[in-house]
């Protein structure tokens, strides 16, 4: 494990609970650390200080209005619960990460987006209003009409600002279980993001597989995967294909139980190994490409990683060992030429990213937002802890290219950047609306997490106290 910390854990069961423990920590001033599913990949849900709030207890789905498509629920419902209670009403959630794991709250709170980025946009700009638990206990409700201001600064706030306890969430009406994909195999970077470039038009869903050990002109080849839904009749067995019995992901793989895939996955988890898997992966998806069009689930294309459960575990599992995920949001016009600069980088200074994953994405208004009119290139890197500084200096490097480009970095995948980080990239007056906000909403300052004693510079008000003192 790269990041972590022990810490004492609270599980409401109620918003009633939630509320009673909140107003007990603002009153004694006693950090909060609000977590979900614990999905995010560096610091945001642990803290080495005060307690940790569990939230995934309070996960009842409230209500769903079939003919407006929208579901309300709290904090703690997951993906996977919700959109195995939607699809068999014939939607699905208008986005969803690479995982089914992270709550409604966790993905609010981090903004985060799908393969259909470049279309819909990210969760945020799906909610229609959610409630706001604050440090004291009372509750605010907002949505972009009610105190739309708190609403920009509630979306993407890291848990700073108070806590998510009900949601209502536009769905998608779907037709079927499944999507039709169609897979492109690129010789290089540049090709891979036109061939992206070309279906931001038509398709729903563009994502790309990069292979980082790939060089010289090969370097930052690839394969997309272009997506759509069906239409309506399109799908003959649409009332099989909307059961989530059809969307239950393979039980094996290669012979494996898939519970135990990630133990195979570790004999190769070193770069000859993964050199290896990149170029048979790429091999492969140039077989792939000459396929005609197929389908597959919604489950299986959107989740791709949890066909492998613990697929982490594969880095390692002693303390210190592990994987960060480096993703880094660079403007359209500069995209191409910072993602090769960063591959480079990454093979000369011998730290080749074992799987790197291309979107296309579109910015937002979100006071904090990482989003921008661009792509992002995820970049999932072994953790060795006798070249731990060594990394973080090649991840040093890599963000000066993507600043001078005006990049943005997303805190979700982040355990790297430092104290200042953010102003290097948001505008100054939207850091100081959000730290405003924050003095008056939580004014001791209790809800923080190791992120956010990383990245922010200390607030003008009274500190929290330590455990010790709790
Ligand atoms: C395999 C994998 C694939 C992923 N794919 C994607 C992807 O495609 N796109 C993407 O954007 N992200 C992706 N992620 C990241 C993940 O979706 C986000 O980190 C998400 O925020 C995790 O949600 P969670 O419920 O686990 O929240 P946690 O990680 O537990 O917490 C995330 C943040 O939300 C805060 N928080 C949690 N609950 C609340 C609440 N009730 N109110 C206020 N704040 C709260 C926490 O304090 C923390 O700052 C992926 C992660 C993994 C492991």
């Amino acid at each position: 494990m790269v990041s972590g910390a022990y810490a004492r854990v609270l599980e409401p069961r109620s918003r009633e609970e939630l509320q009673a423990v909140m107003a007990t920590c603002h009153e004694q001033r006693i950090p909060i650390c609000l977590r979900g599913s614990g999905r995010s990949y560096g610091d945001a849900n642990h803290s080495t200080q005060g307690i940790v709030i569990d939230l995934r207890g309070v996960n009842r789905i409230l209500g769903f209005d079939a003919e407006r498509g929208q579901v309300e629920v709290e904090g703690g419902v997951s993906f996977e619960q919700l959109w195995k209670y939607l699809l068999p009403l014939g939607h699905w959630p208008s986005v969803v990460p690479g995982t089914m794991a992270p709550t409604m709250a966790g993905a609010a709170a981090m903004n985060v987006h799908g393969k259909n980025n470049f279309k819909v946009g990210a969760t945020g700009d799906q909610i229609l209003e959610l409630d706001l638990v604050l440090p004291s206990g009372e509750v605010r409700t907002t949505s972009r009409q009610q105190d739309p201001e708190l609403f920009r600064a509630v979306i993407g706030s890291m848990g700073f600002l108070g806590c998510i306890s009900r949601l209502v969430i536009q769905t998608k009406p779907v037709y079927s279980g499944q999507v039709r994909v169609a897979a492109k195999s690129a010789p290089n970077l540049r090709t891979m993001m036109e061939d992206m470039a070309a279906h931001v038009g038509d398709a729903d869903y563009l994502v790309g597989w990069v292979d980082g050990f790939a060089k010289g002109p090969a370097l930052g080849r690839g394969l997309t995967h272009i997506a759509y839904h069906l239409k309506p009749g399109e799908d003959p067995n649409a009332q099989a294909t909307l059961q989530v019995s059809h969307q239950e992901l393979p039980a094996s793989i290669l012979g494996f139980p898939k519970s135990e895939v990630w133990r195979p996955l570790r004999l190769l988890n070193h770069d000859r190994g993964m050199r290896l898997l990149n170029s048979v992966k790429h091999f492969m998806g140039k077989r792939e490409a000459k396929r005609k069009p197929y389908l597959q689930s919604h489950a299986g294309f959107n989740f791709l990683l949890d066909y492998v459960p613990n697929w982490k575990f594969a880095y390692g599992r002693q303390t210190g060992r592990g994987l960060i995920q480096y993703q880094p949001f660079v403007p359209k016009e500069r995209a191409a030429e910072v993602f090769e600069r960063i591959l480079e980088l990454c093979q000369e200074r011998g730290f080749v990213a074992y799987l790197g994953v291309l979107k296309r994405h579109r910015p937002d208004d979100y006071l904090l937002t990482h989003a921008l009119d661009g792509w992002s290139l995820a970049l999932d890197f072994k953790v060795d802890p006798k070249r731990r500084g060594q990394l973080w200096d090649l991840c040093d490097a890599m963000t000066e290219v993507v600043l001078e480009a005006g990049g943005r970095f997303y805190f979700a995948k982040d355990l790297v950047l430092g104290a200042g980080a953010f102003q290097r990239f948001l505008p100054a007056d939207d850091l100081a609306k959000f730290r405003a906000l924050k003095r008056t909403l939580d004014p001791h300052g209790v809800l923080q997490s190791d992120l956010y004693r990383r990245i922010f510079e200390p607030l003008d008000h009274p500190g929290p106290l330590p455990l010790t003192d709790f």
